[in-house]
């Protein structure tokens, strides 16, 4: 049971035009409506609005459905699934909606328009002149019978508008914008079906919603112009009208509108960056709702649970990119050596660090080597960088100030230490190389930075990284007195 309404099954959807890449935002209102449906136990519907010929294409659908999944958003009716409304791309519904406006021309709601591209665009013009909202003034509205016939003989091919009402407040109660007046009289008789016979999207979407009975209407502010022209066609047709939400903009860090300039803006930019699946659905539910207490950690259980629409913001939500890496960064943690490969692997693929045919050993020890980064990456793409250490010899320090770490009176001896006791250690693991570095620091009497640092950079080039200890024992013995001679030698330290 809703708690926002008192209907019996809350029925919401999602309605994406495959044109282009699955945005982030689009991704955000798909979350809305998935939490609000499992949160209400009702149903999430996925339509596919393919209406735009030229921009539609089977690839973005395919794009869209791949992301739903991969962000973990099941959906229980429409495309692929079925259901008992269907069907639910709205290429296959052309007949339905014709059904609605052969009705609505008869009862003279709607009327056929033959004005031509050019005849409408003087009239913008005219209106714009005058320093008017440019709207279609009605040429067409009373048409005689002959002139219908002289049009139809001169071959033009009419659009169908709908006929809007004059003198009329549209009323919207908006669950996050609260009550919004719109004047009917701002809003020009507007084309419901293209001369080519395929619906607008303001009129299939009223009928689709009806139809596929959608109590709920949860989508971007852009769409919340739109409302009022699908308020009137809900009142004509005689459909009870859904409740709507929508939700705020998502701006960029510099609050304007994001964009590519902002960075990725689609799902699969950041999924190809290697984010998660639950670090970007935990974002995405904050970027509008806020969750009551301080916490900011959400599985997507918890989310269904959490979520209400009540605690939607109207205010713009910003991405903030930072907020993102630290959320994602929680859940890389929190994988297994093997899950955290796995997200690792395409990554490691693409800079030829594996062939993805490794087993036995040889698999263990990568796993143990991608391990390293877990803590110091916030995407699966930075791990390649994190350890490629393990892969090339080939290095060089990373700055002067750790080139003058080696130029230390101290570090031959340290040095010496280390190469001397390495090939004699019976286990090479963590402990292992813990207890060697002590013995460093009793022989050499230096202290513990003293021992670790010199060590550090003549193996790595960096000053700072992931623990030194686990290093040694991955890359094994020779690797490591040659890797640590390589550094010596280019400070001309003898040894
Ligand atoms: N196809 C529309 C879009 O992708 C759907 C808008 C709506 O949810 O009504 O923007």
């Amino acid at each position: 049971m809703c708690s926002d309404c008192n209907c019996q099954e809350v029925r919401v959807r999602f309605a994406p035009s495959p044109t282009g890449p699955f945005h982030i935002g689009g991704a955000r209102s798909a979350l809305f409506n998935y939490l609000l449906a499992r949160k209400t136990g009702g149903k999430l519907v996925l339509r596919i609005e393919d209406t735009d010929r030229e921009r539609s294409t089977p690839e973005s659908e395919e794009n869209i459905k791949a992301a739903l999944k991969w962000l973990g958003m099941t959906w229980d009716e429409g495309v692929d699934v079925g259901g008992p409304y269907g069907p639910y791309h709205q290429m296959e519904r052309l007949d339905i909606y014709k059904k609605y406006t052969d009705q609505l021309l008869a009862e003279g709601k709607a009327y056929y328009c033959y004005c031509t591209d050019e005849e409408l665009e003087a009239e913008r013009q005219a209106l714009s002149a005058k320093g008017e909202t440019p709207r279609y003034m009605g040429k067409c509205a009373h048409l005689t019978a002959e002139q219908i016939a002289q049009y139809e003989a001169e071959g033009r091919k009419p659009t169908v508008r709908f006929r809007v009402p004059k003198d009329q407040q549209i009323l919207i109660h908006d669950l996050v914008r609260g009550d919004v007046v719109f004047d009917s009289n701002g809003i020009g008789d507007f084309v419901i079906v293209k001369s080519d016979g395929i619906p607008t999207y303001n009129y299939a979407v009223v009928i689709d919603d009806s139809l596929m009975h959608i109590t709920h209407v949860i989508r971007a502010e852009e769409h919340l112009s739109n409302t009022p022209r699908q308020c009137l066609i809900y009142d004509a047709l005689g459909f009870p009208k859904p409740t709507f939400g929508h939700i705020s903009l998502i701006l960029g860090k510099d609050h304007t509108k994001m964009s590519k300039r902002h960075g990725a803006t689609s799902v699969d930019q950041y999924r190809q960056l290697g984010y998660l699946p639950e670090g970007i659905d935990n974002f995405l539910a904050l970027l509008g709702w806020s969750p009551k207490g301080e916490q900011e950690i959400f599985s997507m259980e918890e989310l269904a649970k959490e979520f209400s629409m009540d605690s939607v913001a109207k205010n713009p939500a910003v991405f903030d990119l930072d907020k993102l890496n630290h959320i994602n960064q929680h859940y890389m943690r929190q994988l297994s050596e093997e899950a955290l490969y796995e997200v690792a692997k395409p990554h490691m693929l693409a800079k030829g660090y594996i062939t993805g045919d490794e087993e036995g050993e040889k698999l263990a020890w990568l796993h143990k080597v991608v391990a390293t980064a877990k803590e110091y990456v916030y995407c699966a793409s930075q791990i390649p960088d994190m350890v490629e250490m393990y892969f090339t010899d080939e290095f060089g320090f990373e700055n002067e100030e750790a080139e003058a770490v080696l130029k230390a009176e101290t570090v031959p001896s340290v040095i010496n230490c280390l190469l001397t006791e390495l090939p004699n250690m019976e286990a090479l693991d963590i402990p292992a190389v813990k207890a060697l570095f002590k013995k460093i620091q009793k022989t050499t009497k230096l202290k513990g930075k003293d021992v670790f640092m010199p060590i550090r950079v003549a193996l790595t080039g960096n000053q700072h990284g992931p623990e030194l200890a686990a290093m040694i024992p991955l890359l094994g013995v020779e690797r490591t007195a040659k890797r640590v001679k390589a550094s010596c030698a280019k400070v001309g330290i003898e040894l």
